[in-house]
């Protein structure tokens, strides 16, 4: 059993496909950590444990540990983190590796890991559509980039990778799940040529802490990010709850509690602006560049849903 684990693992990291994975992955952060440094954002180091961390919108495994008699967590986004530096240093992105014990059913995705990274980044004072405009300028430069820099890399993948025009399509949550049903994500995904924004998610698809429109109840200021050829989600983002009576009512109508989120609560009242931004997956980006049908092949050691992993 150890042989034929350490033989496909010996054959994963000799592999062709492994290496150029790994080539478009450098491309890609050096490009997107380069075009936000231009725009004037600083980078912030990732938060790897906290005593608070993302509640997240599905179930996962809660990896906690107890350090010095407080309790902490493996991050699972930098999500309040990002919402409190931001009020200090305007513009700011990090790499931040996070962990989700996903559920084995997620393993047939081919888009699901445990451990990951995101290209996390908020803006103050910024609209959402500030946001979805700088994640389209992200994507649609870092793939030019990579055809400039790899194209016998996506030759020998024989991947066509055209240039996403912008700005992307747009559809509303509602709609698109009215018209497609259910799955509309994947089935739009499948459809659709070129990567397309969803907008407007309600609350209860939703963690508590994107901002709600003041003209249309329980519907948020928030985006997700779709790719196309069925590669699914891309990205999620949206504008922040920054005031603190509403931020303590959305924690309650989610059933949490405030104790769950003591001190940022404790920051919020102190009194925040409101922000933007969003969270990209690295080894889902690489992967629709590759055109891959599963993430872990872009990962020299992957953790994938339900498996062993090393
Ligand atoms: P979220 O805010 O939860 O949507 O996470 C932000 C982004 O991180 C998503 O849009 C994905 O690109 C990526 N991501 C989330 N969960 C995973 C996972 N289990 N494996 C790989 N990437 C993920
Ligand atoms: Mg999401």
């Amino acid at each position: 059993m150890q042989e034929v684990v350490s033989t496909v693992l010996r054959d994963h990291l000799k592999g062709e496909r492994l290496r150029i994975a790994l080539e478009v992955n450098t491309l890609v952060r050096r490009k997107m950590a380069d075009l936000l440094i231009e725009k004037g954002f600083l980078e912030i180091p990732p938060v790897i444990f906290s005593s608070v961390t993302d509640p997240l919108n599905h179930p996962v495994y809660d990896p906690t540990f107890e350090y010095e008699g407080s309790r902490y967590s493996l991050t699972k986004s930098m999500i309040f983190h990002k919402q409190m530096i931001v009020q200090e240093i305007p513009k700011i992105f990090t790499f931040s590796p996070n962990v989700r014990l996903e559920t084995p059913d997620k393993a047939e995705t081919g888009r699901h890991l445990l451990e990951f990274t995101q290209l996390d980044l908020e803006m103050l004072n910024a609209p959402r559509e500030e946001s979805m405009k700088l994640a389209e300028t992200l994507i649609s430069e870092t793939i030019r980039e990579v055809r400039k820099k790899l194209p016998d890399r996506l030759r020998s993948l024989h991947r066509e990778l055209p240039i996403p025009k912008t700005p992307f399509k747009v559809f509303k949550f509602t709609e698109a799940r009215e018209k497609y049903g259910k799955d509309f994500e994947q089935k739009l995904s499948e459809i659709e040529k070129e990567p397309f924004w969803i907008i407007d998610i309600p609350l209860k698809e939703r963690e508590f802490y994107d901002r709600e429109k003041d003209d249309e109840k329980g519907i948020l200021r928030d985006m997700d990010l779709i790719y196309p050829e069925g590669f699914n989600e891309a990205i999620s983002g949206g504008e922040r709850e920054f005031e603190i009576e509403r931020i303590r009512e959305r924690i309650l109508a989610k059933g949490q509690t405030f104790e769950q989120f003591k001190w940022y609560l404790d920051y919020a009242s102190g009194g925040m602006e409101l922000s933007s931004g969003f969270g990209l997956g690295i080894e889902r980006f690489t992967r629709f560049i590759c055109g891959f049908k599963r993430i872990e092949e872009v990962h020299p050691f992957p953790k994938v849903p339900g498996k062993f992993c090393i």
